[in-house]
């Protein structure tokens, strides 16, 4: 009798599907990164582009639509870096888990952004009103973001959230030393100056202490004239810059050629994690950002 009991019951459990692990969505590498960070294999991380693209134009692809439609959470920079695309994948996406509420995580909205324009004029290129939506490179902010992550994660998968508080204590715990490893590691770069090929340096330039002084396209998305090219040129010279800086995702023929006329080197940072070799995860991406500065500063 009791062996019939538990064939039956073996059979129920088999044709019962498992429980479906919590699935997260992220629109960037360095949030699907943190995701791992807090929740381990606990949950499923499905990141919707890589560092070799840029994440301001996103085609909105089939593929997209379908990990948004299967996703518990939604987890994004926001400050509308991904105006273009992904309103558009949750609309069709059709999930209302993760259209707005608890499902629908911005970074930005976790912490304080930069450069907040003071007027909307489209003449100033391609502005947004929410302030620079690049700031995973600032350890703190990302730290701010990691609190405010797990908590999310713990209010949306419950039967977890001890797991998710204790991850993050150990992740603050490591992040918070690391923190510490790279300001002294970077000291020699402090009161350096530098030019940028796109806006998107500032936090970690606050950070470590270095002078943005100009940028290769100084209004957003909008092509640097000759005349401001010329003007660079002097600008990057008098200057003694110590680099000129890029993203791995970006073109190198503005920088390079910008090197050529000043002698100053042109760095490929990885800009988020699978930037580069060493940029295997957020840990990886700030130590593998401030060797490459370095590496120039001798
Ligand atoms: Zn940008």
């Amino acid at each position: 009798m009791k062996k019939i009991y538990f064939a039956a019951l073996l059979l129920f459990c088999l044709a019962t599907p498992a429980a479906q692990a919590f699935e997260v969505f992220a629109c960037e590498p360095e949030w699907g990164s943190l995701v791992h960070e807090l929740a381990g294999d606990a949950v499923q991380v499905n990141v919707g582009t890589s560092a070799l693209q840029d994440v301001h134009v996103i085609e909105a692809k089939p593929s997209l639509i379908a990990k948004v439609r299967r996703a518990d959470l939604v987890v994004c920079s926001g400050a509308d870096l991904e105006i273009g695309w992904l309103p558009q994948l949750i609309r069709q996406a059709g999930n209302p888990k993760v259209a707005s509420g608890p499902g629908y995580f911005l970074a930005s909205d976790q912490i304080t952004t930069l450069e907040k324009p003071t007027s909307l004029d489209r003449s100033e290129g391609d502005i947004h009103p929410q302030g620079n939506p690049h700031f995973q490179l600032d350890p703190y902010r990302v730290l701010a973001i990691a609190k405010a992550l797990d908590a999310r994660l713990a209010q949306l998968d419950p039967a977890h959230a001890a797991d998710y508080t204790k991850r993050l204590e150990d992740f603050s715990a490591r992040w918070q030393a690391s923190i510490k490893g790279w300001e002294a590691k970077a000291a020699p770069l402090k009161g350096r100056k530098v030019v940028v090929h796109h806006l998107s340096w500032i936090y970690l330039l606050n950070w470590l202490g270095i002078e943005q002084i100009g940028a290769l396209e100084p209004k957003p998305g909008v092509p640097p004239t000759s005349g401001h090219l010329a003007s660079l040129v002097e600008l990057t010279k008098n200057a003694h810059a110590l680099a000129i800086l890029r993203a791995a995702y970006q073109d190198p023929k503005p920088g390079d050629w910008l090197a050529e006329q000043t002698g100053v080197p042109a760095v490929t940072l990885p800009f988020t994690v699978g930037g580069d070799d060493k940029s295997k995860d957020l840990f990886g991406l700030f130590d593998s950002t401030i060797d490459k500065l370095l590496a120039v500063a001798k």
